[in-house]
Order: structure tokens, then C-alpha cells, then sequence
């Protein structure tokens, strides 16, 4: 059992403002917080349109939609989470910012509370050392983005995570409609090792001349069923983000192998950075 019955959420943008609405819309009383009041109100105006979509859609009833918005509390003070059972994090990609976040949260926290990160790639071992003793409730809740729509969390154990944590956040996971699926903290955890490799070796067939793009694109759709390709994949991901991460395993993994292509590099030099940049692998206009 998870024992949770308020949700703490920081960081309102793309992935923390739908951690947010699926908590509410799972009965969770959720305060989202976020030092940026603008990033807040576009969290919320999101939020509102989203749900009324999904009354016109006749997925969610008038009373329901109503019954979240209760629910959830949008606020710029980092108090307000002092009651939270659990409090998600999903702040920038910053091993610095988070770890700050964590220690001026800690102390503030019921003694039980799960203190959990939805970092994509930095080391949850790392981050669990911004709690001291409270490592045990340290644990990574990787979602997927678009959250309301995917499935999958990656559950993430530390080097100190306790078991009861780890149950705990499954149950919870559960409770929020998701399929929640254990991993131990190495860099990349699952997803982004198996699925960053093959992003960069697209590229890299992309640099030798394999096929051109849109190809290599449609011969991974159509031969193994993917929804989208390799290339337009990494543009909604953004091209920064890829290199990013490729960096972070191959040094966490010490293994040269993961080192990201240096075609794909070279659009990140170019500012090609994929959908956010309207411009990446391919155009967007
Ligand atoms: P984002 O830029 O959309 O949102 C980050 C929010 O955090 C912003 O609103 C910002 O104002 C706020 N913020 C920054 N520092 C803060 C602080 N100290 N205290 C409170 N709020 C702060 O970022 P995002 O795409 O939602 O990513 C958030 C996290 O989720 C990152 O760790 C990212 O790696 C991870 N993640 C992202 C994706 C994705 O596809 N975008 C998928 C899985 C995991």
C-alpha cells in the first residue's frame, strides 16, 4: 500500500504540470509548486483546457472535472508542500538545482514521506546524497511525456532506496493509472540506454550516406512497427537533449560506445535543435 494521500509536485512545466493533473485526476490532493508564477498560470491554463477537451470528449463528466480542479492548488511557496506524502520533482535537467530543492525540502517532510526525482538521466544515488538519512525514501519516478497519455513510469532505486519505498512508489504509480516497471540506477536506467544508442546510430547511418532521413524514418516505422522514426523522434526529444544524454552515459557507463554522433552534434552547434527550434533533423513550419 502507498500510503499517499497528498502529492507534492515541483516544477510546472511540460512534465511536472502533467504529473500534476494525472495525480488530481487519480483523487490525489496536489499542490504543484514552482518558483516561476507565469510557468504556474500556463500550467493551469493548460490544465483547464485539457480537461474541458475531455468533457466535450465525453472521456470525463462536468462533476469529475470539477472534483480535480479541487483538488489541485497552484502555488509559488515552497511551504505548501511541507504536507505532501510524496513530492515528485520535475525541475531542469540540473544535478545542482535539484539537489538544493531536496535539501531545503527534507527537513520539512513528515518522517515517512518519499522524496522522488523525474530526472531523466542524472544518478539517483547522486541525488540521494542532498537528503543525508533519508536516502531510504529516495527514488526515481521516471515518466513519459506526454504524461496524461503514457503509460509507463520507470521506477528507479538508488544504491540506499528501501524496499518499502520502492513498493510504495509502484503502488502509487499503479493508483495513477500507469504501469510502473522497476530499474537500478545506472546511467540512462532502461529507456534512454536502449533507446538513445539507436536515435545516435540513426544518425550515424544518416552520416554515411545509409539512406537519406525520411528513409531511415519510414524503414523503422514499417519494419519493427515503430510510431514514429528514429530522426523525427529525436527532434520532438530535441537534438540538445539527445547529446545530453549520450554524454551522460558515456561517462557514467565509462564505455566510448555511447559517445553521441558527431552529426548529430553538429546540428546542436548549428542551434538545429529539433520541434522547440522549428528546425532540426527536418523543418517545421
Ligand atoms: P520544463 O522546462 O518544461 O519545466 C521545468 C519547470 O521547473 C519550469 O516551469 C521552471 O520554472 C521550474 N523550475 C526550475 N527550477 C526550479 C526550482 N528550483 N524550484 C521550482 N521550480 C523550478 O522541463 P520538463 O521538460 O518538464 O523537464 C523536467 C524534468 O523532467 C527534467 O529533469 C527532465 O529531464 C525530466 N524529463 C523530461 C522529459 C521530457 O520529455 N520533457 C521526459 C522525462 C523526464
Amino acid at each position: 500500500m502507498h500510503g499517499v494521500e497528498r502529492v507534492g509536485v515541483v516544477g510546472s512545466g511540460q512534465m511536472g504540470g502533467g504529473i500534476a493533473q494525472v495525480a488530481a485526476m487519480s483523487g490525489f490532493e496536489t499542490v504543484v509548486y514552482d518558483l516561476n508564477s507565469g510557468a504556474l498560470e500556463k500550467c493551469k491554463a493548460l490544465h483547464d483546457k485539457l480537461l474541458a477537451r475531455a468533457v466535450e470528449k465525453g472521456k470525463m463528466s462536468a462533476d469529475d472535472v470539477k472534483a480535480t480542479k479541487d483538488r489541485l492548488t497552484y502555488s509559488d511557496k515552497l511551504s505548501d508542500l511541507h504536507e505532501s506524502d510524496i513530492v515528485i520533482e520535475a525541475v531542469v535537467e540540473r544535478a545542482d538545482v535539484k539537489k538544493d530543492l531536496f535539501k531545503s525540502l527534507v527537513g520539512n517532510l513528515s518522517g515517512d514521506a518519499i522524496l522522488a526525482s523525474n530526472t531523466s538521466s542524472i544518478s539517483i544515488t547522486d541525488l540521494a546524497t542532498s537528503v543525508g538519512d533519508a536516502a531510504d525514501r529516495f527514488i526515481g519516478m521516471h515518466f513519459f511525456n506526454p504524461v496524461p497519455v503514457m503509460k509507463l513510469v520507470e521506477v528507479i532505486n538508488g544504491l540506499a532506496t528501501s524496499k518499502q519505498t520502492t513498493e510504495r512508489v509502484l503502488a502509487l504509480a499503479t493508483a495513477m493509472g500507469k504501469t510502473a516497471v522497476p530499474a537500478n540506477d545506472r546511467a540512462g536506467f532502461v529507456s534512454n540506454r536502449i533507446l538513445m544508442p539507436m536515435i545516435n546510430e540513426a544518425f550515424y547511418a544518416w552520416m554515411e550516406g545509409v539512406a537519406e532521413p525520411e528513409h531511415i524514418d519510414e524503414i523503422m516505422k514499417l519494419g519493427m512497427a515503430h510510431p514514429m522514426g528514429p530522426l523525427r523522434l529525436a527532434d520532438f526529444i530535441g537534438l540538445d537533449t539527445c547529446v545530453h544524454i549520450m554524454e551522460v552515459m558515456a561517462e557514467g557507463l565509462n564505455n566510448p560506445r555511447y559517445r553521441a554522433c558527431p552529426l548529430l552534434k553538429q546540428l546542436v552547434t548549428a542551434g538545429r535543435l529539433g520541434d522547440k527550434t522549428k528546425h532540426g533533423v527536418f523543418r517545421y513550419d
